[in-house]
Formats: C-alpha cells, sequence, structure tokens
C-alpha cells in the first residue's frame, strides 16, 4: 500500500477503493463465524463421533498394529481453499487417527503410565477454547487465574503445604519438573562457574525428563551422582548420606536432591522423610517427582507412603495420570512461591497494564508460558462435576488391583518386583530352559499382538521385564484378567520346554 499525500480527489479514490477491498474479504472471512444452525449440526456429529469411540472401547483393541505400514504421503491431511465436510473429516479421523498404534483411552492400557482421559475435561476444553479466556495473567482474567490458582492451591494441600507455597499448571510433567529444576538453580543462586563442582543427586529410576530437564536449565555440567536403591528399588538413604559427606568433604558442593514419589518404571516411592532430613543437613533443594503417585495422596496408603512429602522445596504431580485427564496437565508445586516467581517473573513494556495488579500470582510469573491454554478449566470442571470421591474410589481400586495382579502372577510362577509401592511393578517367568529374556520379549509380543490389553517392557538390573502400570479410570478387573489370561497360556504352551 501507498501512503502519498495528494489531492482530496485522490484519498476519496483511496478511500472507495479500501472500502471495496474491506467488503470483498469481510464477506470471505465471516465464514469462520458459522451460522448457529451449522456450528450446531458441526457440534452434533462431533459428539456422535465421541458418544460411538466411547461406547466401542471395550470391544477394541488397548494396541492395533495394523496402519503402520502407511506411507507419510496422506492426501486426507492436505489442505485447500475451500472448506470439507465435518463427515469427510471425522471418518478421517476414525480411520487414520484413532485406529492405528496405542490407544490410551482404553481400560487396556496396561503400559507405561496410562491415565484414560476423562471425556468431561473435554467439555472444559470446549468452554475454554470458546470462551478464550486469557488464563496468563490475572488482569486480563481473574476469574480464570483463580480458577488455576484454586486448582494448584488444592494439590499443594494435598502435599500438606502450608502457607506461602505457590505453582503452575503445565503441560505435562516433563516441563513441570523443568521449572523446579530452574527454580532450584535460581533460589540456590548456581552460577556458571559454580557447575564443575555443583552436585545433583538422583537413583536410577529418576524419570529421564530430569536428565532432560537438567540440560535444558544449563546444568548439564553439574556432577550427577546416581544414588543405589535397595531391593524395593526405592533410594537408599544410608548410601546418599556416605555421598553427601564425601563430596563435602572433597570440596563439592551438593545442590540438588531428586527423589521419586512413584517412579515410572516400578512405582517405587523414595524414603521422603529421610531425605528430607538429609536435605535439610546439607542445605539442598529437595525436588520430590510424583508426575505418577502424586495425586495417590487421595488415598489413605499414597498418604503413608509419600509420609514426608510436604518437606520438598518442589513436587510434580501430573492430573493427566493420577487424575484421570486427557493428556497436558502437569503440575508444578513450590513450597515458598517466591523462589518461584523470582526465576520466572518478567517485565515487558507492553505488559504494564498487567503488572498494576498483585491480588493473586499470575501463570505468566510463575513459568516460562505467557499465552496459554486455559487448563484449569479442563481440570476443574470434571472434579466439580464428579465430586472428589469417585476419584478417589477409582485410585483405591488401581491399588487393589495391582495388589491382585502381584499375587496372582506370584501364583502362576512369574518373578515379581516386591508388593507393589502404588499401581506399577513389573514381573518375568523364567522357564525351565532357554534364554529368559527371549521367552519373555516374546511373551510381550504376543500379549501386544493379540491387543486386547497393552502393556510395555523395562531393563532391571540388567535383565528383561514386563511392566504392569493400572492407572486408567478404565481399567477394572476385567482387563486385569485379560492379561493374567493370556500370561497364564503363554507360559502353558511355551514355558516348560
Ligand atoms: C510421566 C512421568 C514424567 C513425565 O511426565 P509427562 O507428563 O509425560 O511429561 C516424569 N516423571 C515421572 C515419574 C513420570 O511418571
Amino acid at each position: 500500500m501507498r501512503a502519498e499525500a495528494g489531492p482530496l480527489a485522490d484519498t476519496d479514490k483511496q478511500l472507495e477503493d479500501i472500502l471495496k477491498h474491506l467488503e470483498e474479504s469481510e464477506r470471505g472471512g465471516r465464514a469462520l463465524e458459522m451460522a448457529p444452525t451449522d456450528r450446531a449440526s458441526v457440534l452434533e456429529a462431533v459428539t456422535h463421533y465421541a458418544s460411538e469411540f466411547i461406547a466401542a472401547l471395550p470391544r477394541r483393541k488397548a494396541y492395533e498394529e495394523a496402519g503402520y505400514e502407511r506411507s507419510g504421503a496422506d492426501a486426507g491431511l492436505d489442505l485447500h481453499e475451500g472448506p470439507a465436510d465435518i463427515s469427510e473429516i471425522l471418518a478421517y479421523i476414525r480411520e487414520r487417527v484413532d485406529s492405528t498404534g496405542l490407544n490410551p483411552a482404553s481400560g487396556g492400557h496396561l503400559g507405561y503410565i496410562p491415565g484414560g482421559g476423562i471425556p468431561e475435561a473435554a467439555l472444559g476444553d470446549y468452554l475454554a477454547g470458546v470462551t478464550n479466556r486469557y488464563a496468563g495473567t490475572f488482569y486480563a482474567s481473574p476469574g480464570a487465574v483463580r480458577m488455576e490458582n484454586a486448582m494448584v492451591q488444592w494439590s499443594g494441600r494435598l502435599v500438606g503445604y502450608g502457607q506461602g507455597f505457590g505453582g503452575n499448571i503445565a503441560s505435562g510433567g516433563s516441563m513441570a519438573n523443568l521449572i523446579a529444576i530452574a527454580t532450584a538453580r535460581s533460589a540456590k543462586g548456581i552460577r556458571g562457574k559454580d557447575l564443575e563442582r555443583t552436585v545433583v543427586y538422583l537413583s536410577d529410576q529418576a524419570h529421564h525428563s530430569l536428565g532432560k530437564g537438567l540440560r535444558i536449565a544449563g546444568l548439564g555440567e553439574c556432577i550427577v551422582r546416581k544414588v543405589a536403591v535397595d531391593g524395593h528399588f526405592r533410594m537408599d538413604a544410608a548410601a546418599l548420606k556416605a555421598q553427601l559427606e564425601a563430596d563435602a568433604s572433597a570440596g563439592l558442593r551438593p545442590f540438588l536432591l531428586i527423589a521419586n514419589a512413584g517412579s515410572t518404571d516400578v512405582g517405587a516411592v523414595d524414603p521422603l522423610d529421610a531425605l528430607a532430613d538429609l536435605s535439610a543437613k546439607h542445605h539442598l533443594w529437595l525436588h520430590v517427582d510424583a508426575a505418577y503417585g502424586g495425586y495417590f495422596l487421595l488415598t489413605g496408603h499414597g498418604k503413608r507412603m509419600m509420609a514426608g512429602i510436604q518437606r520438598a522445596d518442589s513436587v510434580v504431580m501430573d492430573p493427566h495420570k493420577g487424575l484421570f485427564l486427557p493428556y497436558g496437565t502437569g503440575i508444578v508445586l513450590v513450597k515458598e512461591v517466591r523462589h518461584l516467581l523470582q526465576a520466572h517473573s518478567y517485565e515487558a513494556n507492553y505488559m504494564q497494564d498487567a503488572q498494576e495488579q498483585t491480588l493473586e500470582h499470575s501463570p505468566a510469573e510463575l513459568s516460562p508460558e505467557l499465552s496459554k491454554h486455559f487448563r484449569g478449566m479442563r481440570m476443574w470442571l470434571p472434579l466439580k462435576l464428579h465430586g472428589i470421591a469417585p476419584f478417589r474410589a477409582a485410585l483405591e481400586e488401581k491399588l487393589w488391583l495391582t495388589r491382585y495382579f502381584h499375587l496372582q502372577v506370584v501364583r502362576l510362577g512369574f518373578e515379581t518386583t516386591p508388593e507393589p509401592d502404588l499401581s506399577v511393578m513389573a514381573y518375568r517367568y523364567v522357564p525351565a530352559s532357554g534364554d529368559a529374556d527371549a521367552f519373555n520379549k516374546a511373551m510381550a509380543q504376543a500379549v501386544q499382538q493379540d491387543g486386547r490389553v497393552f502393556i510395555s517392557t523395562t531393563q532391571l538390573n540388567g535383565q528383561f521385564w514386563l511392566r504392569l502400570a493400572v492407572l486408567s479410570f478404565r481399567t477394572h478387573r476385567r482387563e486385569v484378567d485379560i492379561l493374567l489370561e493370556q500370561l497364564e497360556r503363554y507360559v502353558q504352551e511355551h514355558g516348560r520346554y
């Protein structure tokens, strides 16, 4: 566009031209605001699809191998200038997205760490999307920020934190762990030149997102001590104590202790009280990764297992695991919110309006994000709608299902990890002859090919093990029995020679 000073007739002409273009482009762009009846029919088609998907879950596989072989080129994904019909779009999703690979919505998902994804969270997402409240700053949406903060406060009270804590609803446990690590670094004032003598302590049960987080937070050059675990895969406090003393007397700087409250691999909960004692003595930042285990604090057993968690400087817990929400929700909690603020607050000229208020902390000053999904809504709506009781009951059911499986699989002659701390455990069968690792690998593949339930595998002490992870709200005794039957049959057919 040219901006030229000219006679009045010229600007008249320009105005006419602009108005013509405005009219045209507005007509085109208005297609984005659908007529209410059109929108209603699209919504109806989508909810119909969702209802059918849910209704079919008990009949569908938890893992579907077919479909992987397709090449990357997929004309159905191509975008065009013109519109497509919703039925065509849903057909694509049904065939090419929802029929291949792992089905995390299935109650038969017993691998990795499942959650299921309660559909009511999607109603929260729907409302958050339609209203598009700006949950980054209190100034922009006090109601949305209050809702997010209420979910953080509720989670922190479950941990047992008192006054002065704060946190953030991040996109998942990995991001939440990263925020905690950056906060620890800032709170302990670790400078670049300190790195070579700064020490981080964790066990080989630590989730890999923590190693990744350390590197992203610029702590990749720290000394990392892998502290030994005991027979329950819990960090050995005596070994940690000896290592801390050795490091301190060698003039190193013990900095960060990363503990598990429910390890991904076998669900191990570290002795948090003993670790908190050592942290206090050596002025460590104690971070507890409870991404998987955290919401078991809703149960009496979980509270006993995680005694001492309230002494941690930071805790991560994933609502998209223990609260069965769909993926995209992980909470970081920091005992003293000032540390979180110090590490993440910001200033910018164009944000000056947002900085006026001080009533509540804003997510944007407690995390790397500014504009973000209004995640509080997808968490609050289901909790409010259902109440807390069914969540607690479902978590208790998962603990009992795991004990049930543990008992039954021992009766089938399997080796197992010890009595499970929470709802994850590992098991393997040692056949009468032949290579046990190869046998268990083949058994896992057979379960996967059948597909009614899905399990994942791991390495423990250099051996191949199968894992059971019970956390989907849709997993009940039926699914665990399907797995037990398959294991029993496999061992009968293949394990005796
Ligand atoms: C799942 C998990 C993580 C990572 O969380 P995401 O939400 O997958 O990013 C971290 N720690 C533990 C113990 C986990 O189970």
